[in-house]
């Protein structure tokens, strides 16, 4: 039976999949998609954004004799990734909302992914409470030195609390996984350019992606191609969020006391550390010096850490 006389309560609601800055398609709980139209009062408490209602928010929608709907309201966000316009600027532009798992996409050759860029990554995931797995890919064309080196890389991020996956998206290993993984779950795919993400996607991507960007290109005839984001579904429901020209999340604000916290195992030593304040440098009664010292904390993390103290030191907050 088609509901009927249930406008109480709420009304409509749905999530936003695609953006194209004046109107957004939403895809309502019944699995229907629908135009959305922005009220004009509509305003987001507390955040600057060059645009209010973004992919992955979470609507509620007044529907139009039409088939379109006005957005009414934006549930609030558990999460969302932000692109400043630079260092200096206070205006956010929000890329995506309420992301629930994040694939960093890792090759350790072909090109490398360096354990710097990795830390950061997880860094910035921790500082924007996303869950991380860590996709290493490419596993079919690694000799035995390259596959002993992953595999001290999975050892070490497994053994901090990172989930690591191994895949080839040329043998199909851990297609399984990565869409049980990804089965109703907005997900946000980064890593440096042709360590595979598009492969991955192409993946998992079903007929079903194919029909949302059909859509939305008919609903934007005649648009300049504006880079908005958009989640593209998968065949098990799932969404991947596809931000054009982001690489992870982009600058986040960090002062150098913050940027343990971001470091699960660095976090939970210091604070067997002398001083309250310690940044872990030189200072004496250090704990986590000591346990670098002792490789309880490894080596590579920690100089990953003091990497990007150096930079918030030298103003440039970008990580
Ligand atoms: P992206 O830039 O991260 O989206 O990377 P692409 O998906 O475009 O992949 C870059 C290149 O790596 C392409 O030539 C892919 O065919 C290749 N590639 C991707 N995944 C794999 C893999 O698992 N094994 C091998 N051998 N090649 C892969
Ligand atoms: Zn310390």
């Amino acid at each position: 039976m088609e509901k009927g006389g249930d406008e109480s309560g709420g009304g409509l609601q749905g999530l936003v999949i695609r953006n194209t800055g004046n109107a957004y398609l939403v895809r309502d709980d019944n699995g229907n998609d629908i135009i959305g139209i922005a009220k004009g009062n509509l305003r987001l408490k507390g955040i600057r954004s060059t645009s209010p209602i973004v992919v992955g928010d979470r609507v509620f929608m007044d529907p139009n004799p039409d088939g379109t709907a006005f957005i009414t309201d934006i549930a609030d966000r558990k999460n969302y990734i932000v692109r400043k316009a630079s260092n200096l600027s206070k205006h956010a532009h929000i890329l995506a909302a309420n992301i629930d798992l994040a694939f960093l996409c890792i090759t350790v050759k072909y090109p490398e992914t360096t354990t710097v860029f990795i830390d950061r990554f997880l860094t910035t995931a921790e500082a924007y409470s996303v869950p991380v797995y860590l996709i290493f890919n490419k596993i079919d064309l690694y000799n035995d030195e390259e596959h002993e080196y992953l595999d001290a890389l999975i050892h070490l991020y497994t053994s901090i609390g990172y989930h690591c996956l191994k895949t080839s998206t040329v043998t199909g290993e851990g297609k399984e996984y990565l869409e049980a993984l990804t089965k109703g779950k907005s997900v946000l795919l980064a890593g440096h350019s042709g360590v595979g993400k598009s492969s991955i996607s192409n993946l998992l991507l079903g007929n079903e992606a194919q029909k949302v960007s059909e859509i939305s290109e008919y609903h934007h005839k005649g648009m300049h191609t504006t880079t908005f984001s958009e989640m593209l579904e998968l065949k098990n429901g799932g969404f991947l969020i596809d931000t054009p020209g982001i690489k992870g999340f982009g600058t986040i604000d960090m002062s150098r006391a913050e940027v343990s916290h971001y470091f699960p195992e660095i976090f939970r030593i210091s604070r067997k550390c002398k001083y309250n304040n310690c940044l872990h440098l030189n200072e004496p009664g250090c704990a986590v010096l000591d346990a670098v010292d002792k490789q309880y904390i490894s080596e590579s993390r920690y100089h990953s850490y003091l990497n990007i103290l150096e930079d918030i030191e030298e103003g440039k907050y970008r990580l």
